[in-house]
């Protein structure tokens, strides 16, 4: 999921929030300062209800950022690049630019979110202890903090994948049966049982009464339900590209250019007799770059004839593979940097490109083939 709102840095992470999280800081305080606060405790002004509401908001935001902190540091400290965290609806989603490539690392990158919020939870509940009047808005702060960090961690221990507790579960399985998709078939459909679950729960709530509690429930059950359901078809389109080498899908017949070459012929002689998308720009048989049909749209065609493709092409980053890498690594560059195509080297030299059409076509062929 992509920040819709940058809000700093941390430890070269950039913290950002979903739109969505805005209309839940404002559901989330409003309630807390209509609702929670006034019922456990009747004896306050209304502005301190509105202010504590808030103030309780924000510590929870900053308790979902240290447990999506906790994730992230770890996953650093084993060299995954993490790219971004994202705060949104009910929790966080670090953005990690690769998967952790042994169970043992998933596990423990996996724990200690839960494990951080149950720190908080015992920070918070300490500090509770030492605060002197236990009706005042602080105190209800921190006991309110708490109480959400412990069921933070109670709720992402639930074993259903992509929860952190799933999580723990496919590493356990990884671990045991030595198949990243076996554990992460396993672990989804505890997942995906688990929301329907949720589901269930939420809508007896909602015609027993419950209302909100039983959308709150119904909205993360689903969430659940699916995203498990995501990830295991992203772990099954793994396996069928697995073993499948780049040289068998990437498009070979490929006309270098020159990058003298102008837009104007690129268009005339390429693109419409050859019918890609991308082709790479060469000299002296070193590939200087690549040059696609979205940078050509990007320049009026009054001036394609006097423009040249080195002007528009794409110099770097330039992302490669070999003919004899698995299709995997090409999908996962192009996943990575959302690009729609890679360079195929051989040696240095421009064996070809392959595209994201090319692994569709490739799956496509395949599946109505009966082949793997
Ligand atoms: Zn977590």
């Amino acid at each position: 999921m992509k920040s819709s709102l940058r809000l700093f840095r941390i430890a070269g992470i950039e913290i950002g929030i979903h739109y969505t999280w805005i209309l839940i800081f404002v559901l989330l305080s409003w309630s807390l300062a209509q609702g929670f606060f006034p019922q456990l405790y009747p004896q306050w002004d209304t502005i301190i209800y509105w202010i504590t509401g808030v103030v309780a908001a924000l510590l929870l935001f900053g308790s979902v950022l240290i447990h999506e902190l906790a994730h992230s540091l770890v996953a650093q400290a084993r060299g995954i690049t993490v790219k971004s965290i994202t705060l949104f609806i009910f929790g966080g989603v670090s953005n990690l630019a690769d998967e952790p490539e042994k169970p043992k690392i998933e596990l423990v990158m996996s724990i200690v979110g839960p494990l951080s919020s149950l720190a908080l939870a015992g920070i918070f509940w300490g500090i509770l202890q030492i605060v002197g009047d236990q009706q005042s808005p602080l105190a209800a702060i921190f006991s309110y903090l708490a109480l959400i960090n412990a069921i933070l961690a109670a709720f992402n221990l639930l074993p259903g994948f992509p929860l952190d507790g799933g999580r723990v579960l496919r590493a356990i399985l990884w671990n045991r049966t030595g198949s990243l998709v076996k554990a992460t078939n396993i672990a989804a459909t505890v997942g995906r049982f688990m929301g329907w679950g949720l589901i269930a729960f939420g809508l007896f709530w909602i015609f027993t009464g419950n209302f909100i509690g039983g959308v709150w429930f119904a909205f993360i059950g689903w969430f659940l339900s699916s995203s498990a359901d995501a990830s295991r078809r992203e772990i099954t389109l793994r396996e069928r590209l697995s073993g499948v080498r780049v040289k068998e899908v990437m498009t070979t017949n490929l006309v270098h250019i020159s990058p003298d070459t102008s837009v104007a012929e690129l268009v005339s002689n390429v693109f419409r007799k050859q019918h890609g998308r991308a082709v790479p720009v060469c000299q002296n048989d070193q590939v200087m770059g690549v040059v696609t049909v979205t940078d050509v749209k990007e320049l009026p065609q009054e001036k394609w004839g006097e423009t040249a493709v080195k002007e528009i092409m794409t110099r770097e980053p330039l992302y490669s593979v070999t003919p004899e890498d698995d299709l995997n690594s090409a999908l996962r560059l192009l996943t990575k940097h959302d690009i729609n195509q890679v360079l195929v080297l051989n040696n240095g030299d421009c064996a070809g490109l392959v595209s994201r059409s090319d692994i569709l076509t490739h799956l496509h062929l395949s599946q109505e083939l009966g082949l793997k």
